[in-house]
């Protein structure tokens, strides 16, 4: 598998080529705007219902549960995804055993896979008891949104890749 690095770079890469013409797209358009509001709405419940406190803290007491291999679930769609909500993907690790995207204040990133949506430990389990459906259901709404603008966004890229590759008419005149 490519470093992380490696594929924050293809990210990158396929931001500047293709994101304009994905931006352009309705449909793409509509479900960035579905996925913004669906992360937003993940985060606030989360807040109020203090999961974002009991993480703050056990990341200071222990250095929180995103470890470097997480970083591995990230493949370049997902990070493109990230740029087209207009993060800044981080260029440097800021902690050497720990995932990649994790900085000073928790995740740097927007847009984030299943297992970094949905993992929740015992002790945050134990805060939030019978809330955790209603949070895993709001969650669940994001990463569908997350599936789908995925699928959509790898389908517009192969057409427009391949009609980056047909050969010019040379001559129109007949
Ligand atoms: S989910 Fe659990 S292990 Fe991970 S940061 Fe929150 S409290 Fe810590
Ligand atoms: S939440 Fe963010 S920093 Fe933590 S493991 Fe997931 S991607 Fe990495």
């Amino acid at each position: 598998m490519m470093k992380i690095e490696e594929r924050i770079k293809r990210a990158e890469e396929l931001y500047r080529k293709y994101g304009y013409a994905l931006l352009q797209d309705d449909e793409i358009r509509t479900l960035i705007n579905k996925l913004n509001f669906a992360i937003e709405r993940t985060w606030d419940y989360m807040r109020k219902i203090g999961v974002t406190k009991v993480c703050r803290q056990c990341a200071l007491e222990i250095g929180s549960c995103c470890k470097r291999w997480v970083e591995d679930e990230y493949d370049e769609y997902i990070l493109l995804i990230n740029l087209l909500l207009g993060v800044n993907l981080p260029k440097e690790r800021y902690k050497e055993d720990g995932c990649f995207f994790v900085g000073e204040k928790g995740c740097r990133i927007r847009a984030r896979e299943v297992i970094c949506v949905t993992f929740l430990c015992d002790r945050v389990i134990n805060k939030i008891g019978e809330k955790e459906k209603e949070l895993q259901k709001i969650a669940g709404e994001e990463l569908e949104t997350v599936f789908i603008l995925q699928e959509k966004i790898k389908r517009k890229i192969a057409e427009l890749s391949s009609s980056d590759n047909k050969p010019e008419l040379s001559c129109r005149i007949f």
